[in-house]
């Protein structure tokens, strides 16, 4: 099942409203959801750098699909740094499914010796 492309979302059965991991609908909090299928292709509105001058640093981005739903996630694939707005990305299928993180990959690496 990890290996599904896309994402799964819930829309509102009441006003329609599209909405990621949530138990209620964000608009009229309604609980009647219902799953829906996204190709998953997102685009980055917000990006940032977490823990920036560590080993450890890891991107932290917004990203919005255009069923109309954004959420936080790590995008992979570049430099932290290198994730930029506007960008198109994709889900990794089967990224740690214990926790549930959802990880996106730019659909168009910078070219590696640009990295860093
Ligand atoms: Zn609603």
């Amino acid at each position: 099942m990890h290996e599904e492309a896309g994402l799964s979302y819930q829309r509102c059965r009441w006003c329609g409203t599209a909405s990621f991991r949530r138990l209620l609908c964000p608009v009229c909090a309604s609980s009647d959801l219902q799953v829906e299928h996204s190709a998953g292709l997102g685009v980055v509105v917000r990006s940032g750098v977490v823990h920036r001058y560590t080993d450890a640093a890891r991107n932290e981005s917004l990203v919005r699909l255009p069923e109309g739903f954004a959420f936080r996630c790590r995008v992979v694939g570049a430099a932290p740094h290198q994730v930029t707005v506007g960008a198109q990305v994709r889900p990794v299928p089967g990224e740690d499914p214990d926790t549930g993180e959802v990880v996106f990959e730019l659909c168009e690496p910078p070219r590696r010796d640009d990295w860093y």
